[in-house]
């Protein structure tokens, strides 16, 4: 939690763990934050919700996106508390005429769910009648160039908070439980608006970059790694192809190690002949097109560093060998993605270790 040092010591931190927590599973990572004593949750839908509570996942658990009205008695059984999106949205839930938990968001320039902070007097009435019509217990927004430090990104993320600020000081005789803005991005070249009681972080709390220009407090490290084996050794002769399409082809003889992972586990397809694996300490260049379940990858230089490859011997996917380090971040940027992408890519069929 070196992060949140960042934030004044009431600042409290809502765990975003939407899409099974980034990759990295959602109940497990839930039980380890609930253990350090986080008791604010966020996921992106009902469904990622109702796994968390019947894991006896206590605490707030806020859904950020959309949920169909036809699931109002979930949200309400399980104790789970729902965005509003907008005025006819929130009408709908009033309607449904259960207790449902409420949090209104509020556009402040990202157009995509809110209601607009633009329009101040209608935005302050709206949460002003469902305050007394829903069981509201926070307003928040979400920024849209906050893992940018270039001066008019900057500006444009003061603009965003300013707003979100003039709606909260309208509303702030509510006494609304939850005032939030943060993301990981927001803390890095932004300052916390006073108003506000809580940060959401998802990326950094996984050791990842919200951006790959961001440079990150020191002391914060991934936290996932991804491993596999060597599954078949073998030495190939100049002018031989490797793979599907034949995109490679030897230049000499060379010493090729396969690999059973493959795009169905999520390793990036884009990386055939881009990529690279870590083993005893080297980079093993991907070698070929990454197949659906293997890939091939080049040990020549480790052989000839008078290094063994054998079958089950560790390769190391993301993460650390020897000095060598490779990150979701790096093999993000290595196809032009962001690290969110690798991490929540990697397919259920991986079997997660803690
Ligand atoms: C995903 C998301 C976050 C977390 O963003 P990070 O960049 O991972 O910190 C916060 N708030 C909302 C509304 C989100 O959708």
């Amino acid at each position: 939690m070196i992060y949140s040092k960042l934030f004044a010591p009431s600042t409290e931190v809502m765990a975003v763990v939407k899409a099974d927590a980034y990759g990295h599973g959602a109940v497990e990572v839930c039980r380890k934050l609930m253990a350090i004593g986080v008791e604010l949750f966020a996921v992106s839908n009902i469904d990622e919700a109702i796994e968390l509570r019947k894991k006896d996942i206590t605490g707030e658990i806020l859904v950020l996106g959309y949920t169909s009205i036809e699931c109002v008695d979930e949200l309400y059984r399980y104790g789970i508390t729902q965005t509003l999106l907008s005025e006819e949205y929130a009408e709908k839930i009033k309607n449904a005429g259960l207790d449902i938990k409420c949090q209104f968001a509020i556009d402040t320039g990202m157009n995509r769910i809110g209601l607009n902070a633009a329009d101040e007097n209608t935005c302050e009435e709206i949460i002003r009648k469902y305050a007394d019509e829903l069981n509201l217990n926070g307003i928040f927004t979400h920024l849209c160039v906050a893992d940018s430090d270039s001066f008019e990104n900057k500006e444009y993320t003061q603009k965003q908070v300013s707003l979100f600020e003039t709606v909260a000081e309208r509303v702030s005789d509510l006494k609304l439980r939850y005032i939030h803005c943060m993301n990981s991005a927001g803390g890095l070249f932004c300052k916390l608006p006073k108003i506000t009681n809580c940060i959401r972080l998802g990326i950094i709390m996984y050791g990842l970059k919200p951006d790959t220009s961001n440079i990150l407090p020191d002391g914060i490290e991934p936290v996932l790694s991804w491993k596999s084996v060597v599954s078949m050794v073998k030495q190939i002769s100049c002018g031989e192809s490797i793979g599907y399409g034949r995109t490679f082809f030897a230049e000499k003889t060379m010493w090729i190690a396969t690999i059973p992972t493959g795009y169905a586990d999520g390793y990036r397809r884009d990386l055939s002949n881009k990529g690279y694996v870590l083993l005893h300490g080297y980079k093993a260049p991907i070698v070929g097109r990454i197949c659906m379940d293997q890939m091939m990858v080049d040990v020549t230089v480790i052989k000839e560093a008078g290094q063994d490859v054998n079958v089950g011997d560790e390769v190391v996917l993301i993460g650390k060998s020897g000095e060598y380090q490779i990150t979701a971040d790096d093999m993000g940027e290595m196809i032009g993605t962001i690290g969110y992408e690798i991490v929540c890519g990697i397919s259920k069929r991986v079997p997660r270790k803690y």
